[in-house]
């Protein structure tokens, strides 16, 4: 009842600001309980895998199958198993994306790609996992290095992401290629904001193949650092539309946000490490299920944290886009928030998440608190 009469309310002011996320009703509905699902799904597969893995701990899987098997053929098992049983989780959140029209992507299509992902993270998980139990368990410091290499797969992860792991999904295209028009305005962007981001590093996604959802994003590190936005976005938004999306993701860009991020995990690795020889050093056997347990449950425990540190890097995104769109628009806290009023009601953002789930699982700021700082905001600059 309370979303209705929330929606009915937002509705009515729809002529009054743009600086108000509305939605038709029908919509509205749709958006709430969409969210509604994909929330319960994901706190449903968090828990599910605990679950599962505890149950691997109590079974003593490791050290039955470790009599048998060598660890990385444990580590392989005890992944599969994983796998295997959150897969009924992750078609469900196909079918919910299919069910409001925000994949187009086919079955036969989506359980590849699925497949693939899974391929590529457990071949590493495989490899490193037992490397990592072993320089814990056979070195007094190896906590300390098994988190230094941690670190440093970290920041090769992110500056290979764009260059190896993305495209086995999407295809990308220079901008300067697939939009040759849009080069030139969106330099002007770089130009107003003092920040050069030259056009080798503007990517388009061709999202339209698999989604009908709309993106833009900052990736890499280094040398493969680069701007990507979907084809998608484009697609629906006028050119000053597709510049404050820009001038967003050069925010994210200019004050390294990525490098931060790493920094960030970096930081609640080494905590999994310290942990990690604790466990070790109180127990015998095959612990590589204990170890997927204790790194399952930290990495579900620390979401808030990481979405509230991208929350803030969000808002100084937020912030860079409203200076660097000075003189480039007449009113540019008024284009923002429209953008954000057409790519939201296109991505469905719930109007009213809860304080819990904006907590939890919000990595920006609600749409409507954006929309209302875009409204408020008063620039340092002219
Ligand atoms: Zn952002």
């Amino acid at each position: 009842m309370r979303g209705l009469s929330t929606g009915l309310i937002l509705t009515a002011t729809a002529a009054a600001s743009p600086f108000v996320y509305t939605l038709p009703p029908d919509q509205y509905r749709e958006a709430v309980d969409y969210h509604r699902w994909l929330n319960g799904l994901h706190f449903a597969g968090a828990a599910l895998q605990l679950a599962v893995l505890a149950a691997l701990v109590a079974l003593r899987a490791g050290p039955r199958l470790a009599a048998r098997l060598r660890a990385p053929r444990v580590a392989a098992m005890v992944l599969g198993v994983v796998f295997a049983a959150g897969l009924p989780v992750d078609a469900a959140r196909h079918w919910v994306l299919l069910r409001y029209g925000m994949s187009t992507q086919g079955w036969p299509d989506w359980f590849a790609d699925t497949l693939k992902s899974a391929a590529v993270t457990g071949a590493l998980a495989v490899v490193l996992l037992p490397a990592g139990i072993t320089l814990v368990r056979r070195w007094r410091l190896g906590w300390i290095a098994a988190w230094a290499v941690a670190t440093l797969l970290a920041i090769a992860g992110a500056w290979a992401a764009p260059v190896y792991f993305d495209p086995l999904f999407s295809n990308f295209r220079p901008l300067a290629e697939s939009r040759p028009a849009l080069v030139a305005p969106l330099a002007e962007v770089c130009r107003r904001a003092g920040y050069p981001v030259p056009p080798s590093r503007m990517f388009e996604m061709d999202a339209s193949q698999t989604s009908r959802a709309v993106n833009a994003y900052m990736t890499g590190l280094g040398a493969s650092r680069r701007i990507v936005i979907w084809d998608t976005a484009i697609q629906v938004l006028t050119v000053p539309q597709i510049q404050t999306v820009f001038a967003h993701e050069v925010g994210h860009y200019a004050q390294g946000h990525i490098a931060l991020g790493i920094a960030a995990a970096s930081a609640g690795m080494l905590l999994a490490a310290w942990l990690a020889r604790l466990l070790l050093r109180r127990r015998s056997g095959q612990p590589i299920p204990l170890i997927l347990l204790l790194l399952s449950a930290l990495g579900f425990l620390s979401e808030p944290v990481a979405n509230s540190a991208s929350r803030w890097m969000e808002r100084q995104a937020d912030i860079y886009e409203l200076e660097a769109m000075q003189g480039l628009v007449p009113d540019p806290g008024r284009n923002s928030a429209e953008t954000d009023q057409i790519l939201s009601a296109i991505d469905r953002e719930d109007p009213e998440p809860g304080p819990f789930i904006r907590f939890w699982r919000y990595d920006h700021p609600p749409v409507a608190e954006r929309m209302e700082f875009a409204r408020t905001y008063r620039p340092h600059r002219h």
